[in-house]
């Protein structure tokens, strides 16, 4: 259960925010998790829920996920290509020189304070 570490980090980085534009609360969170993090959206909710109602802004603050599509990057044939989850080989060329560009974060796009 490490998404309560992260939900708490969020947490604070939001109520730092929220002090820092003289909100009085912070009503929704937008919240960038890619497809292959090592978050579980619902396990976050959970923890998020619980965590909220020790804060002083986000008492009634929703939180949405947004899951972004996992896209790596081939080296030998230069074309990137959604994530597969079984394996790294590249699908055009067969390669396995291969990235990750994309899919791993987990970033706060956006909050909605009044
Ligand atoms: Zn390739």
């Amino acid at each position: 259960m490490h998404e309560l570490g992260i939900v708490f980090s969020m947490i604070d980085e939001v109520e730092e925010a929220a002090k820092q534009n003289h909100a009085k609360k912070v009503l929704s969170i937008t919240l960038e998790v890619g497809e292959v993090s090592t978050i579980i959206p619902s396990y976050f909710e959970d923890c998020f829920e619980w965590a909220k109602k020790k804060t002083d802004y986000l008492q009634e603050c929703k939180l949405n996920i947004v899951v972004v599509e996992a896209v790596s990057y081939c080296r030998t044939c230069k074309k990137t290509y959604p994530t597969t989850k079984t394996g790294r080989s590249c699908p055009y060329c067969g390669g396995d020189d291969t990235y990750l560009v994309s899919g791993q974060q987990c970033e706060i796009r956006s909050i909605e304070v009044v």
